[in-house]
């Protein structure tokens, strides 16, 4: 499994190499000696085999707490439906879930566990809570790792890149040594795509979400320690306002749920057939 999960990045990675040689040399011919780093490499395919779910807070942590139910609560049941429509539906992706119970992660294991497992997806559930509950705030978002925190993704890159060196690297690469400063290039890259990759995946859910007529607060960009580590495409999805009554019964229902989960996978899905074009 490791070995397979390991070759399709490794042709991520020489892909990615050969989209900036490509363009390199395409984009400025005889211009200078700087070499061009394209803005928008060309996309090249990236199947998606492992989804994590992560359900936010639990145990001693509560999250956002409304009139009848805890956000913990919502969001795990909310997670393990959805993890299992994923499963049957779209037949060869594995679901992994940071959490199957109500029990405490800490929220530097919870991308750990997708960095662990080489997942292609990184999607973590929460309800949101306006300050006070008189505030009218409601709606969804889906919120992506900020540019103030990108720098923390290197490691989780490097990390999973220096794994791939056990794959007889060599004999595949003519000796691109990950190690090595003008690899960075690729690393950042790599890095860039996966923030273009969760603003597509946070659009599609924030647009599956509308079709249900729950209003759109869009995508936002945050600094996110959850999603800071992450070495894949990774989004944050705010269900509704727990603060707010509507949204709160709304979210305990089952038919809320059921169209909640529906939007989801929606939105994995078409992310998922455009991403393995
Ligand atoms: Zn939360």
């Amino acid at each position: 499994m490791i070995r397979n999960l390991n070759v399709k990045k490794l042709t991520v990675f020489v892909a990615t190499i050969f989209t900036l040689t490509f363009t390199t040399s395409s984009v400025t011919p005889n211009a200078s000696s700087e070499p061009a780093i394209p803005l928008k490499p060309t996309a090249v395919s990236q199947p998606v085999r492992t989804i994590v779910l992560d359900p936010g807070h639990g145990g001693k942590d509560a999250g956002a707490r409304g009139l009848r139910a805890n956000e913990k609560d919502i969001v795990l049941e909310v997670a393990l439906k959805l993890g299992k429509k994923i499963e049957k539906e779209l037949p060869g992706v594995r679901v992994i879930y940071t959490r199957k119970t109500d029990v405490f992660i800490p929220l530097y294991e919870r991308p750990a566990v997708a960095n662990k497992n080489k997942a292609d997806l990184f999607i973590s559930i929460h309800c949101n809570a306006a300050a006070t509950r008189r505030s009218p705030a409601r709606g969804t978002e889906t919120l992506v790792c900020g540019y103030s925190r990108l720098g923390q993704q290197d490691a989780a890159i490097r990390e999973n890149a220096s794994i791939l060196l056990e794959d007889n690297y060599e004999e595949n690469y003519g000796g691109f040594d990950p190690k090595d400063p003008s690899s960075m290039i690729v690393f950042q890259l790599m890095k860039n795509q996966y923030r273009r990759e969760s603003i597509k995946l946070a659009s599609l859910m924030q647009d599956k979400f509308s079709t249900s007529r729950r209003p759109d607060r869009g995508v936002k960009e945050q600094s996110l320690a959850v999603l800071s580590t992450a070495g894949m495409p990774a989004v944050l999805t705010e269900l509704g306002f727990m603060s707010n009554s509507t949204e709160e019964n709304y979210m305990l229902s089952t038919a809320g749920q059921n169209e909640i989960i529906q939007n989801l996978f929606d939105a994995i899905k078409t992310y998922k057939t455009a991403a393995e074009r």
